[in-house]
């Protein structure tokens, strides 16, 4: 049995250079640089723009905009120095700029970028006597004077944001506030470090009000899947938990291993145990790429699956992954009502923002899973909410955002 070992805990990013350009290491980076910054009295504001607003997947340019009425440049303190290096060292690029506070919203709008949806902008903009802002005082006024909706940062990525905007067709899109279940996630029944009550009151400290626990199963063997007696333990200790906490639920879930031929791993009779089911590939991932799509496909026509798990098994930055035929697997979610997963893990994003947007479009639902194996990593969900905003999805788009009651009646399998 050919296996590809995947590390789910980043030990295979060993390139600094990539790890540092993801976006969650960009973004820590950033904000260190900024806190720092704002212990100058002579600086007022300081905002993220450019890549590190937008929530690009792969940040290479870290742009901050410093309102300051005096400086031009940085103050030079060891501390600065050292941030500085530590950015510029892992190849990434940094730009900052300064702005008196008549222009500050102004030019923290232009660094937001990109440059091809600022053009569109300041054409309309222009066209309709309106290109100067000096003194407004926020985004969202810029907006309003122009007649426009305002546009979330995270889709001004081309000219199409702007016509969409013109003809008043920006959708609400999802936020944080809006998950009320956590999918996907890990124990230390299989390879997870914390407890099950560890996880459950982690999620529940977040803001969520139902969580899936979806262990390994079996075949999986070398990351501690479950043998059926295993999941029948689990299932007990659910149980018990779910009495110990009333106002909270617990959902039996397992991440099923699609087997190479494509079914799934546990019997049929077994796998009618569980309330959902995340169907994915950890193994033979060299098939032809024909094969490879077959090989998903009967998974996603599978009775017994909800979710399509880490779909592309890509890892950013690395060679990891298998080749699928995107949009075979897109009709095929759409035309049996399955489940796509954004993988929230910031090493997968998997289905990224392009797939997510594409599947949506079909009417396909997706679901946020952080697909955490300890406590520390559950808000990455919220790096997939970022995924999902810049693929322009709303809540109606995303099962998480059910209710309890409604994810049970939509998804659970009874
Ligand atoms: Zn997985
Ligand atoms: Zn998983």
């Amino acid at each position: 049995m050919e296996k590809q070992e995947v590390s789910f805990n980043g030990r295979c990013h060993r390139d600094a250079r990539i790890r540092l350009q993801m976006q969650r290491y960009a973004l820590d980076l950033a904000e260190q640089l900024r806190s720092e910054l704002l212990n100058n009295p002579a600086i007022a504001r300081i905002e993220f723009a450019g890549e590190t607003r937008r929530f690009a997947e792969i940040i290479r340019q870290i742009d901050l905009v410093v309102q300051s009425e005096t400086l031009s440049a940085l103050p030079d303190t060891p501390a600065i120095a050292n941030l500085k290096n530590a950015i510029t060292d892992t190849g990434l690029q940094l730009n900052i700029r300064f702005a008196r506070s008549e222009n500050f919203i102004a030019t923290w709008h232009e660094t937001t970028g990109n440059s091809q949806y600022i053009n569109a902008f300041n054409e309309y903009a222009n066209s309709h006597n309106a290109g100067n802002f000096a003194g407004i005082e926020s985004e969202e006024a810029m907006y309003s004077a122009l007649g426009l909706p305002f546009v979330p940062p995270e889709i001004r990525e081309d000219a199409e944001a702007l016509r969409r905007a013109v003809a008043g067709n920006i959708p609400k899109l999802i936020e944080n506030s809006d998950l009320r279940g956590m999918l996907h996630i890990h124990t230390n029944a299989s390879d997870g470090k914390n407890s099950l009550e560890e996880m459950m009151l982690e999620t529940r400290r977040l803001g969520f009000k139902y969580v899936a626990i979806c262990d390994h199963s079996q075949y999986a063997a070398h990351v501690g899947g479950l043998t059926p007696d295993e999941v029948l333990a689990q299932s007990e200790e659910i149980d018990r938990l779910n009495e110990k906490y009333p106002d909270f639920r617990i959902l039996k879930g397992i991440e099923s291993d699609i087997l190479p031929d494509g079914s799934l791993d546990y019997t049929p009779e077994f796998l009618a145990h569980f309330d959902i089911v995340v169907a994915s590939i950890h193994s033979s991932f060299k098939m032809p790429k024909a094969e490879m799509t077959a090989r998903i496909i009967r998974a996603a026509r599978n009775p017994f699956t909800t979710i399509l798990g880490h779909p592309t098994g890509r890892l950013i930055g690395t060679p990891a992954g298998y080749e699928i035929d995107i949009d075979e697997f897109i009709n095929v979610c759409a035309d049996c009502g399955k489940v796509i997963e954004i993988n929230a893990n910031p090493y997968r994003l998997d289905f990224n923002a392009e797939n997510a947007m594409k599947a949506a479009a079909k009417g396909v639902k997706l679901a946020i899973n952080p697909d955490s194996h300890k406590t520390q990593t559950l808000a990455d969900v919220f790096i997939g909410v970022q995924s999902a905003r810049k693929a322009w999805l709303t809540a109606e788009d995303v099962i998480n955002c059910l209710t309890l009651d409604e994810f049970i009646k939509n998804y659970v399998r009874k």
